[in-house]
């Protein structure tokens, strides 16, 4: 047996086995007081406090798990420890174990709660892109969530375990409160991100997202100058976005360059690349897939071929893995996983939740948290909200499974048919026959799109290459550019 299956199978053993999974559910039953596991985890970081006999019996409980889930995947007990003290990776821990107990262990796995939220804080927008899947305007929705229900949200969010919560749009500084609910989320111990258009962030502007907690910032660039104004519809966009990510990295601000990929720039990004980390210097280059949702819609016929993706993602992982460079690079197109898995003992890419750092610790263990993470996370590890608290299972997939006006999260993320549907790949079309289904999964955002199916198969794949065939034949997409 591989070492990989090796691990999987202790871990399987140690926390999958149903007398586990119950003490596992016991201890992470909340009270007002908060979690007996929240109090456990503080514990093992080291904290001296004086702990109840509950208390002391689920620390027992946690430590076994813990002790025997490190040295399962290699992690040394120091490193656990120090890594435990930051309030960030504990919820994240507890959000895992907490999934394990509910869920048992999943190839992939679902947790407790959404890891990561993202959140269309507004509709409204400044700019007006070709591809945008929220249907921006330049004026916000009248239903949007007021400053106080954006607050009421992140309580929400905060007692289900939520741990990372990215705000995107419409362009989400265009909102006036924002930077009062940024700084009231990073109050609350979520790791606050933004993704925005860049042109609304002077450098006093991302001194203030900085000095609100904002712990990371990604900004849009979908080429060089011609080719970003005419894909974002207003002359002289491409100046202000290069100068917001500018201001941005000049204040210290983590900040990572967003690009989505279709026949328009396609041929830029290797310039792209060398921009972005010479003249930018922004740590990360993610580029994500095309879906063709909303506005979008209008330009399927620039989607990439399977090909095509295939090859910019060989692209991207071999920067990726060139050491010489300073910059990440990543992409959001969950085959992504399926290039690093290639590389057997290279290290894992776990597409969107991860860096160059985290997948240097955890070389050559690539198979089983590649598994473990599964490529997509919609609906598993991560939903969205619309700027009126419709929650969906990925921004782009608009379909409203409960709004946090009416229902808690929790409620929403166990009960809701659609997340149990889009939980289960075995029964995927093309997807659920492949080797990589729990590496991968595919795009159900892409699924959804052009077939109108959660559980269809991702056409921008090669192992699905009859499906692209067939949409081409049927709905008149140009493969050629
Ligand atoms: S067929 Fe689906 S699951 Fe397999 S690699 Fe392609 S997109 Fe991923
Ligand atoms: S459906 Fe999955 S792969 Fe597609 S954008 Fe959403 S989270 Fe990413």
């Amino acid at each position: 047996m591989h070492e990989v299956d090796i691990v999987a199978n202790t871990v399987k053993t140690w926390l999958g086995n149903p007398i586990s999974r119950n003490l596992l559910r016991w201890v992470s039953k909340r009270t007002e007081k908060g979690s007996n596991l929240e109090s456990a985890l503080k514990k093992y970081a080291g904290e001296q406090k004086k702990l109840s006999l509950q208390e002391k019996l689920a620390y027992a409980i946690v430590k076994l798990a813990l002790d025997k889930g490190s040295e399962s995947f290699g992690v040394s007990k120091e490193q656990l420890i120090e890594s435990l003290k930051n309030p960030i990776v504990r919820r994240g821990i507890a959000n895992i174990l907490e999934g394990i107990g509910y869920y048992g262990v999943q190839r992939p796995q679902t947790t407790a709660a959404p890891f990561l939220m993202v959140w269309n804080f507004t509709k409204q927008c400044n700019l007006r892109c070709k591809h945008c899947y929220e249907n921006a305007e330049p004026k916000p929705a009248p239903d949007e969530l007021t400053t106080e229900e954006a607050k009421k949200a992140i309580d929400d969010f905060a007692n289900a375990g939520v741990v990372a919560l990215s705000f995107s749009g419409g362009e989400p500084l265009a909102r006036k409160d924002f930077l009062e609910i940024a700084k009231y989320a990073a109050e609350r111990e979520f790791y606050v991100s933004v993704a925005s258009n860049g042109t609304l962030i002077t450098k006093a502007t991302a001194q203030k997202m900085k000095e609100a907690g904002v712990q990371y910032v990604e900004i849009s660039l979908d080429g060089f100058e011609k080719t970003h104004d005419m894909f974002r519809g207003i002359p002289g966009a491409w100046k202000r976005t290069v100068e917001g990510i500018k201001n941005c990295v000049e204040v210290g601000l983590d900040t990572g360059v967003a690009t989505t990929a279709t026949h328009y720039n396609l041929k830029e990004i290797p310039k792209l690349v060398e921009f972005i980390e010479n003249e930018l210097h922004a740590k990360r280059f993610i580029v994500f897939n095309f879906i063709p949702v909303n506005r979008g819609k209008e330009i399927v016929d620039q989607d990439l071929t399977p090909k095509e993706r295939e090859e910019l993602l060989d692209f991207l992982y071999s920067k990726f893995i060139d050491n010489d460079r300073k910059l990440d690079a990543f992409s959001t197109a969950p085959q992504y996983a399926v290039t690093s898995y290639k590389f057997a003992f290279g290290p894992v890419v776990a597409t969107h939740f991860t860096n160059r750092a985290a997948s240097e610790m955890l070389k050559g263990r690539t198979k089983s948290l590649t598994e473990f993470i599964g490529g997509c996370g919609a609906g598993r590890l991560y939903c969205g909200m619309e700027p009126n608290g419709d929650i969906e299972p990925c921004v782009f997939i608009p379909i409203k499974v409960g709004n946090i006006r009416e229902q808690s999260l929790v409620k929403i993320w166990r009960e809701s048919t659609v997340l149990k549907q889009i939980r289960n790949r075995d029964f995927f079309k093309g997807c659920g026959e492949c080797e990589y289904k729990y590496i991968c999964g595919g795009c159900r955002a892409r699924a959804y799109a052009y077939f109108n199916d959660l559980q269809g198969p991702d056409p921008g794949c090669s192992i699905n290459q009859k499906y692209w065939e067939k949409l081409v034949e049927t709905q008149n997409i140009n493969i050629s550019f």
